[in-house]
């Protein structure tokens, strides 16, 4: 039995931990600056320091390590032990203020997109206060922000952390307008993570699945997710017991997981937190990530967080629940019983409209991966187009202030089952989108383009960048205004009028849609390359410097770090590709034909009246299949050496997206063709059947 209130948080220096731990004055200080953001002092941070040492070492813990997220999306750590020579041959454990506050990891070999050149190696990591220290293993965690020597972010923690700020103070200095003066507001998430479990049997004979986290090949199964049969089903026993074995390893860290359940495709499943502070839930859904991974691998199964790891079935998002929150525990997005009379509420849509409409490109952008482009734009996924969904009651609202038509509450409805013995209780005021990107969903925005393996401090960073810009916007008006009330009237009105094309309400995954936005004017960007275009377009580089989330070198250092991390993503799948096609499916297929035309002969060997038509035909098939195979295996291999020789970022990551990908498409066709064929006794590799329902 798992006694879930004593493990939960037990690996973690939180706060009834640091309360238990620190002398009252050293407790308040640190509080001062996790709560309103006030600077530590050394002193502080050398008792804070010490007490963390203490509580690791008895837990067992031998090392710490500054934790931090550089610009690959997954988490650096490097381990140093605790132990100090005593000078008489002995070692004591020590811990100070300096080491917890600053560490300088070798940061030459992260990527910088040319901010620092690699002799010039010095990278520094700063305590991040605000994310609680942990426990894994033996070895102290303590959360940091990662920067090169001139102060420039190297990682994705500094400018998620600049955002909260900004996006706190515009936020407070609005309420202000509505006569509140509060000292804080937090961006709030709750991240829905979705991925897949395979058995790991399979898994080890796949390299596509080793190298690039998805197949490369593969025929679809028989059976996919067309019964619906898999979503909410119930889970199998190897599965409940994965995730019981999840939730305990995420209940030690602190980590509130909270749902779960089997998502749309067969072997796919979702874990879901309760929402928390924008900053420690990037933090924690990097540990769920890792955690996911780690606990599969005790189950016998492998994680896949990959957004497409098979064609033919849903791929893998991750859902964004954004929200702000004050001090004082007041939900801003929170329409309340009567939206209409509620001018603040929106005062704060009115700048989420606009922010959403004009920075449509950013927050494509900040989900743009190689993996995520299977989800977006392409054959088998939604649009890749930003619009957002209000639902029946907002829309309405929006609309009567737009057109200046009277508006009624319509309230709570009961909800009649037609059975007494049922309870009765109150419906939504509107049902769900599940197309939309970016949908009200009663209390928050679900931001829902976020691939599941996207680190959440990329869409994070851009969402509380434009609010913080908007609210400003917003502020420096009314501000200036004589009558404040008329003024706050007419500028909702006015936004609601000139931003309601980014609303739409409808099906996503419509036919129409595309057509329709081209119409009104969004933007549409179906690929990586085509988004990174814009995102050092002049607006965007001026919200960001005018914000002080990023300056000018940072945001064409992320341009650059992204693209060319694209082309290097395409380039590992093809060279994986060209491996399997040439070194395994080739010589099965040629083998089989060998067996089928050994076949043939010796039938007529025995008897020319034996028919042999069955044989023949199938090896002229494959043959010619074999002919045309190897024509596209040439044309990839001749492709990806071509595309070694460009310099240039964005025109490498367009050639590898409309040569390398396409071809890489064309040779999967050929291949997945033969695989129908071909006898599963030769087939190299664990079909869709087994890797899909094999678990
Ligand atoms: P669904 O699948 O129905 O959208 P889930 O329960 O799977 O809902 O996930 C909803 C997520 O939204 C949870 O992580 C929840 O904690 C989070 N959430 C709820 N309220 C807020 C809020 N005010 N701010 C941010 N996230 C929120
Ligand atoms: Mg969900």
């Amino acid at each position: 039995m798992v006694n879930v209130p004593e493990i939960f948080g037990s690996m973690v220096f939180n706060d009834a931990t640091m309360k238990e731990r620190l002398p009252k004055a050293t407790y308040k200080a640190l509080k001062k600056t996790i709560d309103l953001g006030e600077p530590l002092d050394i002193s502080v941070a050398n008792v804070v320091a010490n007490a963390m040492k203490d509580w690791a070492v008895e837990k067992g813990c031998t090392h710490y390590t500054h934790w931090f997220q550089p610009m690959t999306g997954v988490t650096a750590e490097k381990h140093d032990s605790f132990i100090d020579p005593a000078g008489d041959g002995t070692a004591i454990m020590e811990f100070g203020g300096k080491e917890l506050v600053k560490g300088e990891p070798d940061a030459s070999s992260f990527p910088s997109g040319g901010i620092r050149a690699t002799f010039e190696a010095r990278g520094y990591t700063a305590w991040d206060p605000t994310s609680p220290a942990f426990i894994r293993d033996t070895t102290l965690y303590i959360p940091t922000a990662f920067c090169s020597y001139t102060g420039e972010a190297l990682d994705k923690k500094t400018p998620l952390l600049r955002s909260m700020e900004v996006l706190s103070n515009a936020a407070c200095r609005t309420l202000k307008l509505f006569g509140k003066d509060v000292k804080k507001v937090t961006s709030t998430v709750g991240p829905e993570q979705e991925y897949f479990l395979v058995d790991k049997e399979y898994f080890d004979q796949r390299k596509d699945l080793i190298f690039t986290g998805r197949t490369l090949f593969g025929a679809a199964a028989p059976k996919g997710q067309e019964l619906d049969d898999h979503y909410f089903g119930a889970l199998k026993t190897r599965v409940k017991d994965f995730m019981a074995d999840l939730d305990v390893e995420l209940w030690k860290l602190g980590i509130t997981s909270k749902t779960r359940h089997n998502e749309v495709a067969p072997a796919q499943h979702e874990v879901a937190p309760i929402f928390g502070t924008t900053n420690i839930a990037t933090d924690h859904n990097q540990l769920v990530m890792e955690t996911l991974k780690k606990t599969a691998e005790k189950h016998g199964m492998v994680c896949l967080l990959h957004e497409k790891p098979f064609a033919g079935v849903n791929g893998s998002g991750k859902h964004n629940n954004w929200s702000m929150c004050t001090n004082e525990g007041e939900n801003l997005i929170s329409p309340g019983k009567n939206p209409i009379n509620n001018t603040q509420f929106l005062f704060i849509l009115a700048a989420i409209m606009k922010g959403v409409d004009e920075y449509a490109d950013l927050l494509r952008i900040s989900v743009a991966s190689a993996g995520n482009d299977h989800r977006l734009g392409a054959n088998e996924a939604p649009p890749a187009i930003v619009s957002m969904f209000l639902g029946d009651e907002l829309e309405a609202v929006v609309k009567s202030i737009v057109e200046d038509k009277d508006y009624a509450t319509p309230g709570k409805v009961p909800m009649h089952l037609g059975v007494d013995v049922l309870p009765e209780f109150k419906k939504d005021t509107t049902d769900r989108n599940r197309t939309s990107p970016f949908a009200f969903t009663g209390n928050r925005f679900e931001f829902r383009m976020l691939g599941s393996a996207v680190n959440i401090a990329c869409p994070n960073i851009m969402i509380n960048t434009i609010m913080a810009e908007e609210l400003n916007q917003f502020c420096d008006e009314i501000e200036k205004a004589d009558n404040k009330d008329k003024a706050i009237k007419e500028l909702i009105k006015k936004t609601f009028t000139e931003h309601q094309r980014i609303i739409f309400n409808g099906d996503g995954y419509s036919d129409e849609w595309p057509v329709e936005a081209e119409k009104r004017g969004l933007p549409n960007y179906r690929s990586l390359p085509e988004a990174l275009a814009h995102f050092d377009d002049q607006k965007n580089i001026d919200l960001f410097v005018k914000n002080n989330v990023h300056d000018e070198v940072e945001i064409k250092a992320r341009k650059v770090i992204t693209l060319e991390e694209y082309a290097k993503t395409i380039n590992i799948e093809a060279l994986t590709m060209l491996e399997m096609a040439k070194q395994d499916i080739l010589p099965a297929v040629s083998s089989y034909v060998k067996e089928l035309t050994d076949t043939a002969l010796a039938k007529k060997a025995l008897s020319d009246a034996i028919p042999t038509s069955v044989e023949e035909d199938l090896v002229t098939t494959l043959s010619n299949d074999l002919v045309s195979f190897v024509e596209k295996i040439d044309t990839l291999s001749e492709d990806v050496v071509k595309g070694n020789d460009i310099e240039d970022a964005q025109e490498k990551a367009n050639y590898y997206h409309d040569v390398v990908f396409a071809a890489m498409n064309e040779l999967r066709a050929v291949s997945d063709e033969m695989e129908t064929i071909t006898s599963s006794d030769y087939w190299p590799y664990p079909t869709y059947d087994e890797l899909l329902f094999g678990v």
